[in-house]
C-alpha cells in the first residue's frame, strides 16, 4: 500500500496564507507539509518539506488557487501524484460555524452558501478559508472536501456561560453569543490530558491555556466546555500578540465618538495593534523576554498584564468548576516560554498549584508533567496537533 493511501490533506488558509499538511490520521505520520505567505502581495513565498528536504521559493502568487495549484507541483516534483495518491479527505479549518455547524461537515455547495452566509461572524476569517476550500475542490474534485470548525467544541457551552447580557431581541436577530474559538485545539489537547494521565476524560476538570498568538482559555468539565474566553469573536479574553482581549465596551464608543476613529480604524486598533504588540512594540515572546532582561519598561509592562489578565481567567475557571485536576499549558508560548508558565501559576501553593521549577525549565516537544510531585493539580505542558486533529475527524467523517 502507497505510503499516502488514506491520508488526508489540511488546509488552514488565512487571508494572505496557506497552510498545509499530508497526514495519516491513524497515526499521525506527517508525509508532507508547507506553507504560502503573502499571496495576493508583492513578495509572496512559498516552503514545502517532504522527504527530509525543505525548498523555500519566491514567486508571485496572485491568490490561493496559485498557491494549492504551486503546491501541487511540489508534490509532484516529490514523486506523489495528489489526485492518485489515494487520499481519503481535503480537511480544512473553517473559524466560523455560527449556529448552523458544529459538527465536521462533508462540503457541498449548500454547505459552502451557509459558510457564505455566516461569514460576516468572521469577516477576516471565513471568506480565506472558503477560498481555500474551493482551490482544493477544483483542484481535487474526487477527493472530498471536509470542513472542521473552530466554534465546533464550544457549541454545546452552557447558556449562562454563551449568552451576553444584551436586549435578548437583538441578539437572537444577529446571531450575537458567546462561540468560543480554538475549539480544534481545546479538544485535542484536553483528550491528550486524560490519555497521559490515564484517567476517562469524563473524571476530569481541567483548564486548558491555548497560548499561541491568539489566546484562549477553557474550562472543561468531564470532556465538556462549560467556559471559554473568547466570544462571539476571537478578539475576547486574555491579552493575545496583536488583539486586546477584553476591553470595556464603552471603549469602543469613546474610540469613535471622542477620538473619532471610524469603525474599521477601531478593528484594526483593537485586532492588529494592541495586546502585546500594543504595549510595547513586540508580540514575539522571545523578543519581549530579551527586552525586559535588558530593563525595558514597556516590555515589563506588556508581560504584566498578560500575566495578569490570564490568572484573573485561571482563578475564574477554577471557581467555575468547584475543583480542578489538570491545568495545561499549549500553543507556541504555552509550549516555549517556560517564564509565562512559572509567572502564572506563582504563589498559588495555597490552592494546591506547585509549579516544579526543574521540570518546568525543561525543553521539549513531548507531553509533560511540569508540578511537582505532591501537587493536588496536575501541571502539564501538551503540544497541540490541530493539523492531526483536523485530519482524525475528517477521516472520520468520510469513513476513513
Ligand atoms: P502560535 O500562534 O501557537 O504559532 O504561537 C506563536 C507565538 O509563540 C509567537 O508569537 C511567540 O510569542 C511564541 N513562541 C514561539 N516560540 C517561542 C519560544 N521559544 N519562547 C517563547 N515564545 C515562543
Amino acid at each position: 500500500m502507497s505510503p499516502t493511501s488514506g491520508a488526508v490533506l489540511v488546509f488552514n488558509a488565512g487571508s494572505s496564507s496557506l497552510k498545509y499538511q499530508l497526514v495519516q490520521p491513524a497515526d499521525g505520520t506527517v508525509l508532507a507539509e508547507g506553507i504560502a505567505e503573502r499571496i495576493g502581495d508583492t513578495g509572496s513565498s512559498m516552503t514545502h518539506e517532504q522527504n527530509g528536504e525543505t525548498v523555500t521559493e519566491t514567486l508571485q502568487l496572485d491568490d490561493h488557487l496559485a498557491a494549492v495549484r504551486r503546491a501541487e507541483r511540489f508534490f509532484a516534483d516529490n514523486g506523489t501524484d495528489l489526485a492518485d495518491a489515494g487520499l481519503s479527505a481535503v480537511g480544512h479549518r473553517v473559524v466560523h460555524g455560527g449556529r448552523s455547524f458544529y459538527e465536521p461537515t462533508v462540503v457541498t455547495p449548500e454547505v459552502i452558501s451557509e459558510i457564505e452566509r455566516i461569514s460576516p461572524l468572521a469577516p477576516l476569517h471565513n471568506p480565506a478559508n472558503l477560498v481555500g476550500i474551493l482551490a482544493a475542490q477544483e483542484l481535487l474534485p474526487d477527493v472530498p472536501s471536509v470542513a472542521i470548525f473552530d466554534t465546533a467544541f464550544f457549541h454545546g457551552l452552557p447558556d449562562a456561560s454563551a449568552t451576553y447580557a444584551i436586549d435578548r431581541a437583538v441578539a437572537d436577530e444577529h446571531a450575537i453569543r458567546r462561540y468560543g474559538f480554538h475549539g480544534t485545539s481545546h479538544e485535542y489537547v484536553s483528550g491528550r490530558v486524560a490519555e497521559f494521565l490515564d484517567r476517562d476524560p469524563a473524571s476530569l476538570n481541567q483548564i486548558v491555556l491555548h497560548l499561541g498568538n491568539g489566546a484562549s482559555a477553557s474550562a472543561i468539565a468531564g470532556g465538556q466546555p462549560i467556559d471559554t474566553s473568547m466570544g462571539m469573536t476571537p478578539l475576547e479574553g486574555l491579552v493575545m500578540g496583536t488583539r486586546s482581549g477584553d476591553i470595556d465596551p464603552g471603549l469602543v464608543l469613546h474610540l469613535n465618538r471622542v477620538a473619532n476613529l471610524s469603525v474599521g480604524e477601531i478593528d484594526t486598533l483593537l485586532n492588529k495593534r494592541s495586546g502585546l504588540r500594543g504595549l510595547c512594540g513586540e508580540n514575539d515572546f522571545r523578543a519581549i523576554t530579551e527586552l525586559m532582561e535588558s530593563g525595558d519598561d514597556a516590555a515589563r509592562r506588556a508581560f504584566d498584564v498578560y500575566i495578569h489578565r490570564l490568572r484573573r481567567y485561571l482563578g475564574a475557571y477554577a471557581f467555575a468548576l468547584g475543583r480542578v485536576d489538570a491545568i495545561t499549558f499549549t500553543a507556541g508560548v504555552g509550549e516555549n516560554s517556560a517564564v509565562v508558565r512559572c509567572c502564572a501559576l506563582a504563589g498559588l501553593e495555597g490552592f494546591g498549584i506547585v509549579v516544579d521549577e526543574e521540570r518546568n525549565a525543561v525543553r521539549s516537544k513531548a507531553a509533560r508533567r511540569i508540578s511537582a510531585d505532591g501537587s493536588a493539580v496536575e501541571v502539564l505542558v501538551v503540544p497541540t496537533n490541530e493539523e492531526l486533529a483536523i485530519a482524525r475527524q475528517s477521516a472520520a467523517v468520510v469513513g476513513g
